[in-house]
């Protein structure tokens, strides 16, 4: 067991840093103002292979480990948790289940514009009626002789006004019955698809999250994803790893407002002294590094095992658990650090507590996240 990050994933995280601190730190105050999706950012991460972060290279991709995946997401998110947002979740569930469940062809024909960022990929599971609850899905697909027919509406996609190649679970009649749904890759241009306005959000602001409508929105039947009643397999097994992803951008979100709140403890005198001698303070400081150490370190283990081929998928449900409670957590104190400063705008720990909590939602409600840890439990002989 080894704790120490190896040179690669050290010069990763560098590279990244240096990445977001340039090209994106200077602009993210003003997007999540004016909750604008920074296109120009966008095409200065194209080639840097952004959006390819775990494709295999003959599709175009970076190939990297997951732990390397969850260094880039954490570094982004730590300048910009919008933006992190829609990285990991093109990667993972945007780009991941085709990777898995797609045919030969299909990797081959969506793939690549996916891997170099010139198609942003989107992941339509919820519904007004399916929420937590992914068997109440009530978008429907009719086989029809040359394809399938999509009707229905999908709530909250990330990504949703830009995305280009889009995953959408629906239910025919007879898999309605058994409980079973199905994928589909839906491109943008697809006649009867149709995108709706853009969520005015508590935080993300600067990812465009919309509904999306299918109105009798035909695919050809080579655009059906794994097979037909295949869907819930797919959707779970791609939350697996989008929780990877989503727990990165919660630690990333906690690691910024860690370092604000330090740096602002020294700085800030109170009675004659800088508020980081008061003792709660310093309390603070050290709740705050331990709890987002062990974040890291459930973060890591859980993208060490997928990467291993073990199971991860109770491993990556702890670590997203823990690792936005701890986002959620540090964001507050770095409010509370800051006083009244950090309810204000000019301070970017308002803006890290806005985007702190909902990866307590996403992905999974940390509620959800409990039921699939007991399970795993459970399921252990005894
Ligand atoms: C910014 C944003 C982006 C999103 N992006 C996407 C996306 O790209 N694609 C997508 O498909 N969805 C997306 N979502 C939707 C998100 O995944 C859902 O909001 C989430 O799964 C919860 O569903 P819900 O909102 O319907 O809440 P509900 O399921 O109605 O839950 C309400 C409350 O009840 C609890 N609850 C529900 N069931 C149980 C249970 N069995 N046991 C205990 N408690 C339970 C929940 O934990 C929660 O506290 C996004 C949401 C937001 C806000």
């Amino acid at each position: 067991m080894d704790f120490n990050p190896c040179t690669k994933h050290q010069l990763i995280r560098k590279s990244v840093r240096e990445f977001a601190e340039n090209e994106i730190k200077p602009h993210v105050s003003d997007l999540d103002r004016e909750a604008r999706f920074p296109w120009e950012i966008v095409e200065k991460m194209k080639p840097l292979n952004f959006f390819g972060l775990q494709t295999p290279r003959e599709y175009g991709g970076a190939d990297l480990d997951t732990i390397s995946y969850a260094i880039v997401i954490e570094e982004i998110s730590r300048v910009s948790a919008a933006l992190g947002l829609c990285v990991t979740v093109h990667n993972s569930v945007g780009i991941y289940p085709i990777l898995k469940f797609g045919t030969k062809t299909q990797k081959t024909t969506f793939v690549p514009d996916l891997a170099g960022g010139a198609r942003i990929g989107a992941f339509c599971l919820t519904e007004a009626n399916a929420g937590s609850d992914a068997g109440g899905v009530e978008t429907h697909a009719v086989e029809v002789a040359d394809g399938y027919v999509l009707n229905g509406t999908k709530i909250f996609v990330t990504n949703g006004g830009v995305c280009g190649t889009i995953l959408v679970f629906a239910v025919s009649e007879t898999e309605a019955k058994k409980g079973l749904a199905s994928v589909f890759i839906v491109e943008k241009e697809r006649p009867g698809f149709s995108v709706g306005e853009i969520e005015d959000l508590c935080g993300m602001r600067a990812n465009p999250v919309s509904s999306l409508f299918f109105e009798d929105c035909k695919v050809p039947h080579e655009n059906l994803l794994g097979r037909m009643g295949q869907g819930i397999k797919i959707g779970l097994s791609a939350l697996d790893t989008g929780r990877i992803g989503i727990a990165a951008q919660a630690l990333g979100i906690a690691q910024a407002a860690f370092e604000a709140a330090a740096s602002y403890a020294k700085e800030r005198q109170q009675f004659s002294r800088p508020i980081s001698k008061f003792q709660t303070i310093q309390n603070y400081l050290a709740d705050i590094a331990t709890e987002i150490d062990a974040s890291r370190l459930l973060l890591y283990r859980a993208a060490a095992r997928k990467d291993s081929g073990q199971p991860f998928s109770a491993e990556s449900s702890m670590a997203k658990l823990h690792c936005s409670a701890t986002a959620r957590k540090v964001t507050d104190l770095a409010v509370q650090i800051h006083g009244g400063y950090g309810y204000s705008k000019e301070y970017d720990v308002e803006r890290y507590f806005r985007d702190a909590k909902v990866t307590q939602i996403y992905e999974g409600t940390s509620e959800v996240q409990k039921l699939v840890i007991a399970r795993s439990i459970l399921s252990q002989p005894s």
